[in-house]
């Protein structure tokens, strides 16, 4: 890769790029390793428009690693509820309170501590610690390594560690020890705005002369595109009790040992959080519910509810295509159900619910009032 006069030049570029061009972005006005830690935690799957209003929310009601470590889980979820991937809200906390426990109340500076924490890996560490500590570690995600794989023209499959590991390398020897998170951030953003996954703008790059895959006319073409899984067709139905004063209820988050169990476990494709009784729909989805419902549900068995079909949502997780059919039931009085929770059905957001869980409702509050307008 780069060196000497060369490299100098690169890292002198791409930083003076990078101090005209970035974005504005809320964590960039901070070095509060609480507050890039969040924000690396939640751009992770999710895009930088999207995150900055529950980035805010967040903050104001969790300012400190102690408002957060103190409260309740159902809290922090239902403030994470539409930003997905559950997991990274319950990992965030549990880091907080390693955090105030093990380490009193200070994000650890040591790479290796940060790398301790629940949710951390190697790429947040070394962002948090980059940014807020000025510590000399280089940023490589899927982002960081399209650019290098450009600038390199790189071939080969991201997910063979032997290639990762190259990577890394390359990445630590371009890294500028003056201003490491600066340089982290330059890197990112030019994966972000320029070098995109598809259609790099090169005649806007700050560092288009020292790309070699640009000289080669492969860049659009790389990184090279993986083999991917086939998709597996999931059909599941849900059952959305309402009774007359427009309660439903709300069945728990799946256990963790549950989930780890098995990936099919009906509850976890559904959401990690609080959801409509659902199950798996292989043959007749109506047919399919009713009987799980009657086995959930032994002293209502004799109990002929009317299925009232809600239309279909549809979701995918990873290499899953599900499909969603929720059957509205309305009732006098709902079922007692183990662990189940009842709230409006025009409000189930007071409990942390996932973006599917809320279509789902919906789904059954518009079959609702289309069923009484036919009354
Ligand atoms: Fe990416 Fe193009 Fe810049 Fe190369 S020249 S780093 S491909 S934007």
């Amino acid at each position: 890769m780069l060196k000497g006069l060369e490299l100098a030049a690169f890292r002198r570029q791409l930083l003076g790029w990078f101090s005209q061009f970035q974005r504005d972005l809320p964590w960039r006005r901070t070095k509060d390793p609480y507050r890039i830690w969040l924000s690396e935690i939640m751009l992770q799957q999710t895009r930088v428009a999207a995150a900055i209003p529950y980035y805010e929310r967040f903050l104001q009601r969790f300012p400190d690693v102690h408002s957060l470590a103190n409260a309740p889980e159902e809290e922090v979820l239902r403030l994470w509820s539409g930003l997905g991937y559950y997991s990274r809200a319950r990992n965030v906390q549990k880091a907080a309170q390693e955090i105030v426990a093990k380490h009193k109340g200070q994000f650890p500076t040591r790479f290796g501590d940060a790398l301790g924490l629940p949710g951390i890996g190697n790429y947040t560490a070394a962002a948090i610690l980059s940014i807020a500590f000025d510590a000399k570690q280089a940023v490589l995600d899927g982002n960081v390594a399209r650019v290098l794989a450009r600038l390199g023209a790189i071939r080969g499959d991201f997910r063979e560690s032997q290639l990762w590991q190259e990577l890394q390398e390359t990445a630590d020897s371009l890294l500028e020890p003056k201003s490491p998170g600066d340089w982290n951030q330059a890197m990112m953003e030019l994966g972000a705005t320029l070098c995109t996954p598809k259609s790099p703008q090169c005649l806007l790059c700050p560092v288009v002369q020292f790309c070699e895959g640009r000289r080669l006319g492969i860049a659009e073409s790389l990184p090279e595109k993986r083999k991917k899984r086939a998709t597996v067709e999931v059909v599941l139905a849900a059952a959305v009790f309402a009774d007359g004063r427009g309660q439903t209820l709300l069945l728990p988050p799946p256990e963790s040992t549950k989930e780890k169990a098995s990936a099919d476990h009906v509850p976890t494709l559904v959401s990690r959080m609080w959801h409509f009784p659902t199950v798996s729909a292989a043959g007749e989805p109506r047919k399919d519910l009713m009987a799980f419902l009657r086995k959930e549900l032994p002293e209502e068995r004799n109990r002929n509810w009317e299925l009232l079909p809600a239309g279909k949502v549809r979701h995918a997780v990873t290499y899953r295509a599900i499909t969603l059919l929720p059957f509205l039931i309305e009732v006098k009085t709902l079922p007692r159900l183990s662990g189940a929770k009842y709230v409006p059905l025009a409000d189930i957001s007071i409990l942390p619910v996932s973006n599917l869980t809320r279509k789902v409702a919906r789904a059954a509050l518009a079959t609702a009032g289309l069923a009484r307008a036919k009354q």
